[in-house]
């Protein structure tokens, strides 16, 4: 048994369920038919992707997958993929992505993709960031016509300005007619006599932009934000879109993000924990919080803030931040200290190596 949904998606058999929804995000994005122009290959190496996802992250098939190798099929021996929703893996944020498949590759433009970095804090606060995306429009000059003037323009003799000829062709099925885009006129339904001295008479131009977009709360490393419209323009048609990928910073030492949860590490002194504390303590990117410890509070024990973590894309309700008590052993004491600490012992009766060498040498 070769158990290749592991290797589609390209994660290890043990693999929990959020690293495969992770996978199956990366490799899902990465080929999407709609971001390939229909291409072939990724078209059928997406479907792969999807059918791996429907069985890794449904328990019961995975469960009989991981057992047997071979996925749970329906009564026609094809893929089995009821009752399962797709939808379900892009938040709502993410809507229209599935949605474009069944547009006409041949009107819409291609989509484009730009990167831009957030900070540990701005990926929990939200933020408006400038990105610089280059796309493909339809030329200013001549607004799309490929003519110098509306008048260097005729009509094309081969569509009648229809932009598009029916074509003939032989199958298996017999002979079928087909819409194609009129190759005289290159779907321009004009056929030019002077150029535009633009864009050479293509109708179209390269431009650099620069937009100011919001990037909410809680947008997570990995994610994509789309702007529908804002990929490249066609001549006849409408614009792909533009996918933004978000890349966030490294978290503050201490804090860590689990999905829309917080968690903080925080070190008490030996002293805090036997004594119990009440104090303020300043969380980085949380900001500040009243830790109140019990004496003979022990390493490991987790204080819950509810709703004090990370929004969430999806659902109304804000994650938690967790405070973990670690405890901090002093590396460096002072001289008074270390009596004390050894008096400590003495009335606790805790046995321990005897003093430093100098205060040996001075005994
Ligand atoms: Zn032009
Ligand atoms: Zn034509």
């Amino acid at each position: 048994m070769s158990y290749e949904y592991y290797e589609i998606l390209e994660i290890d058999r043990g693999a929990d369920d959020a690293t495969i929804k992770r996978a199956y995000r990366k490799k899902a994005m990465e080929c999407h038919p709609d971001r390939h122009g229909g291409d072939k290959e990724k078209e059928a190496m997406f479907k792969r992707v999807n059918e791996a996802y429907a069985t890794l992250s449904d328990a019961d098939k995975r469960r009989k997958y991981d057992r047997t190798g071979t996925p749970q099929s329906d009564a026609s021996g094809g893929f089995d993929a009821s009752g399962f929703d797709f939808s379900d893996i892009f938040e709502s944020f993410f809507s229209g992505w599935f949605g474009n498949s069944g547009r006409s590759r041949r009107e819409r433009g291609s989509d484009r993709e730009t990167m831009v970095e957030v900070t540990f804090a701005e990926s929990i606060s939200g933020t408006k960031k400038t990105i610089t995306y280059g796309r493909t429009m339809r030329c200013q000059h001549c607004a799309g016509s490929g003519a110098e003037t509306p008048s260097d323009a005729v009509t094309c003799p081969d569509c009648h300005g229809r932009w598009r000829v029916k074509r003939r062709m032989q199958t298996i099925f017999g002979t079928m007619e087909q819409d194609t885009v009129c190759p005289t006129c290159e779907g321009r339904g004009k056929k030019i006599t002077k150029a535009c001295h633009v864009c050479r008479g293509r109708g179209l131009e390269d431009v650099k932009l620069e937009k100011t977009v919001d990037i909410p709360a809680g947008i997570d490393n990995g994610m994509s934000m789309k702007i529908a419209g804002e990929g490249d323009e066609t001549l006849s048609g409408s614009a792909g879109d533009l996918y933004i990928h978000i890349e966030v910073g490294a978290a503050p030492s201490g804090l860590e993000r689990e999905d829309v949860n917080l968690r903080y590490h925080l070190d008490c002194h030996p002293i805090e924990l036997t004594l119990g504390i009440r104090k303020t303590v300043k969380i980085p990117v949380v900001g500040e919080r009243e830790i109140d410890l019990a004496a003979g509070t022990q390493p490991g024990t987790i204080l819950r803030f509810t709703g004090d973590g990370v929004a969430s894309l999806s659902k109304s309700r804000r994650g938690d931040l967790f405070v973990e008590i670690a405890v901090r052993i002093p590396e460096k004491i002072s001289k008074k200290e270390r009596e004390l600490y050894e008096s400590l012992a003495a009335e606790a009766k805790i046995e321990h190596r005897s003093g430093s060498l100098f205060s040996k040498i001075f005994e």
